[in-house]
Formats: structure tokens, sequence, C-alpha cells
């Protein structure tokens, strides 16, 4: 059986010490239903075992705890974890952005889980300028300045519009911010 990501969000969360619903709920921040279901996947493959307790007013209250099973699965996700990101700083030390990116496109929250296991940290990550790599991130391809919502983005269309010369390993996946594209006015010039 192979576990997604939120699957090992929930295990982890429990592995860590969060015992009942409401703060596994918390801590993984999904929402009941998907919760409901995810603990009952980790129940049926003996990942995670069900105690129970008294509530406030006397009505039983699951707790959760992870068996032996559970441990081993942690354990095992994390040497994997451990193996991926030496293999994504070998591509990135390499300039190999586009195996990069099909890694990623393929797993999109592999960075996040590393995050989340503590196989890497952020500071790691922006020294290595990796940070884009994390799902749910938009910064400039090139400075790495994330780009909010309201913030101007420039595609691969926009340099192609204006021919300027585009930036070495940028893809359509990419965004530039608007000092990064201004930048870009010399390549154009000096062309002519
Ligand atoms: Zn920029």
């Amino acid at each position: 059986m192979k576990y997604d990501h939120n699957d090992m969000t929930v295990l982890g969360v429990i592995k860590g010490g969060a015992k009942t619903f409401g703060s596994i709920k918390a801590r993984s921040g999904l929402k009941t239903e998907q919760l409901e279901q995810i603990l009952s996947i980790l129940d049926k493959s003996e990942l995670i075992q069900t105690g129970e307790a008294k509530g406030l007013f006397g009505q039983p209250k699951p707790l959760m705890t992870v068996t032996e099973k559970g441990t081993q699965q942690v354990e095992e996700y994390i040497s994997e974890l451990n193996k991926k990101w030496r293999e994504l700083v070998g591509l990135a030390v390499q300039g190999e952005r586009e195996k990069l990116d099909e890694i990623i496109k393929e797993n999109p929250f592999l960075v996040n889980m590393m995050l989340f296991y503590q196989v890497i940290d952020l500071h790691t990550l922006s020294r290595l300028n990796l940070r884009f790599l994390l799902e749910g991130k938009r910064l400039c391809y090139k400075c790495k300045r994330e780009l909010g919502r309201f913030s101007q983005k420039f595609s691969v269309k926009d340099v192609r519009k204006f021919e300027f010369k585009l930036p070495r390993g940028m893809t359509t996946h990419d965004d530039l911010c608007a000092d990064c594209f201004d930048n870009l006015k010399g390549t154009w010039e000096s062309r002519y």
C-alpha cells in the first residue's frame, strides 16, 4: 500500500503526540470528512490504533496512537525522503532544472513533506535557492522573491512578446517579478 502526503501528514501528526480527533485536525489542517477517511485507512492498515478515554461529559472519546508498524512506516518514509533530498540537491548543483521540475510535477508535495518531517529546513532551502520547489509558493524565477497574489508576474510569453532574452532554464511554469522583468530590457538592446 502506498500512502499519499495527506496520509503521511496525519500519521506524522499522531506520532508527534496529537491523540484526539480535534488536535489531529488542527495540526494537519484537513477537513473533517477527509480526516475521517484517512484515519480509517491508517486504522485498517494497522498503522494507528484507537483506544478510548472518557470525555468531559463521560462520553467515549477515541484516542489515536501510532503502532509499531506505523513507527516503522514513518522511519521508512523519512529515509526515503532523505534519499530523494540528496537526489534533488545533486540535480540542483548540476543545474538540471528540467529534471527537478519533472520530479516535483510527479510529486508536488515532496519538498513540503521534507519540511514537515524535518529532513530539511526553510533556511537550507533558501540558501540553496530551492524554495521554488515548495508547493503553494510562487517565487520569482530569477531572484526567488515571493510573488504575492496581487504582485505583477511575467511569464515566458511576456518575455517573448517583448523579444527579451529568456533567462537560462526558465520554463512556462515559471514567472518573473516586475524588477527582474525590467532588468531584461538591457538584453534586448544589446542584441542590436
Ligand atoms: Zn525577481
